[in-house]
């Protein structure tokens, strides 16, 4: 990287690092036999309409976020984890708890395992325990889709092997923030420290094993305009396709406690992205889409002060279109909404101060 782009980002490290603070250590005390969080919700499973359990278990947290890197500049999922390690049969016990929330649930369902860090890591969840929760899903014939979210540094052949051995031929994908396939905006506006070439020699490890990639997107980085975030998910969304990602994921940044993101807001230097930009890049990908990498996308504080939002008025409106098209996959549910927000918004894309150092 050139040397004013690593000084750069060694300040966005360091302001990271300093926007997170203490907060660390103020952690709740948590009962490590239930997961941080569970929940149901009607999705896409395959090509067909299901049901989706995401289970969120308690862990010591991303290890990104726990190092001296710092984590990624909008991310404080480590607050969501836990001080101390809960043990392999605790880590069981909180995934069969989630488990239950499917009883009388109808197939086809999909389970997604996430761990405000990596599942794959044998520091969060070790391997006897990783191997207990595989088989559980293995033993229920309902389940047709498992997603398992990781960081590249633990998607290894062997560890892909297991997954595939044990979940026999269900569809998975592993869950990775590729955030931007633009090095410099990974690396200096999110902090995100691995490179595309990781993210590729991973997409080939999974592909040898059938496991597909979701990737997700990143939609307004902190130091980006409107325009240019827009712009760089459109193109991260297109090199995502010609690389043969099975999901995108697009997430809108929302402003989460501890992080450089709020920091920002706060001193009124950070705006969530325009539901009008999530629905045009949503509109934008599924016209390059060949209708074989699914598109999806449910905006975490949609519509309020710290996620993407629009007016107010028309907010609500345009979340459910952006959730309708996810568990649809039809862009005609994008069509046309209007509102008179939506001039604004153009008036944005064109004026925002463009100066903000990063272009693509
Ligand atoms: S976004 Fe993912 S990799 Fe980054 S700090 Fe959060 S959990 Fe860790
Ligand atoms: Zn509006």
């Amino acid at each position: 990287m050139e040397e004013s782009l690593t000084r750069i980002h060694k300040a966005v490290q360091q302001a990271t690092m300093r926007a997170r603070g203490q907060s660390i250590k103020k952690r709740r005390k948590r009962n490590h036999s239930k997961p941080s969080a569970k929940w149901i919700a009607p999705a896409r499973v395959g090509r067909d309409q299901g049901t989706a359990l995401a289970v969120v278990l308690s862990t010591i947290g991303c290890a990104h976020a726990r190092s001296d890197s710092g984590g990624c500049t909008m991310c404080s999922y480590l607050l969501d984890g836990s001080q101390s390690m809960p043990s392999s049969e605790q880590l069981v016990e909180q995934f069969k708890n989630a488990m239950d929330s499917l009883e009388g649930k109808k197939a086809p369902l999909s389970v997604k395992i996430y761990t405000s860090g990596s599942f794959l890591d044998p520091d969060e969840i070790p391997e006897v325990a990783r191997s207990e929760i595989l088989k559980i899903i293995g033993a229920d014939e309902r389940v047709r889709e498992v997603v398992l979210e990781s960081r590249p540094e633990y998607v290894q052949d062997f560890v892909l092997s297991e997954v595939r051995s044990t979940l026999g031929d269900r569809i998975i994908e592993i869950g990775m923030g590729l955030e931007s396939t633009s090095d410099t905006i990974r690396t200096v506006c999110i902090n995100k420290s691995f490179n595309l070439e990781t993210f590729k020699e991973c997409l080939e490890t999974a592909k040898g094993h059938n496991i597909g990639m979701r990737a997700y997107v990143l939609l307004k980085p902190p130091l980006l305009t409107e325009r240019d975030s827009l712009l760089d998910a459109i193109a991260t969304i297109r090199d995502a396709q010609a690389m043969g990602v099975t999901t995108v994921s697009l997430n809108p940044v929302n402003v989460q406690n501890d992080t450089l993101v709020e920091k920002l807001w706060n001193r009124r230097k950070y705006r969530p992205p325009w539901l009008w930009s999530v629905v045009d890049v949503l509109r934008e990908a599924s016209e390059m889409s060949d209708g074989w990498m699914r598109i999806v996308c449910d905006p975490v504080a949609g519509g309020r002060r710290r996620g993407a939002h629009n007016c107010g008025k028309c907010d609500s409106e345009i979340v459910q279109v952006i959730r309708d098209f996810s568990l649809n996959q039809d862009p005609v549910i994008l069509g046309k909404p209007s509102c008179g927000c939506l001039q604004q918004w153009e008036h944005a894309l064109k004026h925002e101060d463009s100066s903000q150092l990063i272009h693509r």
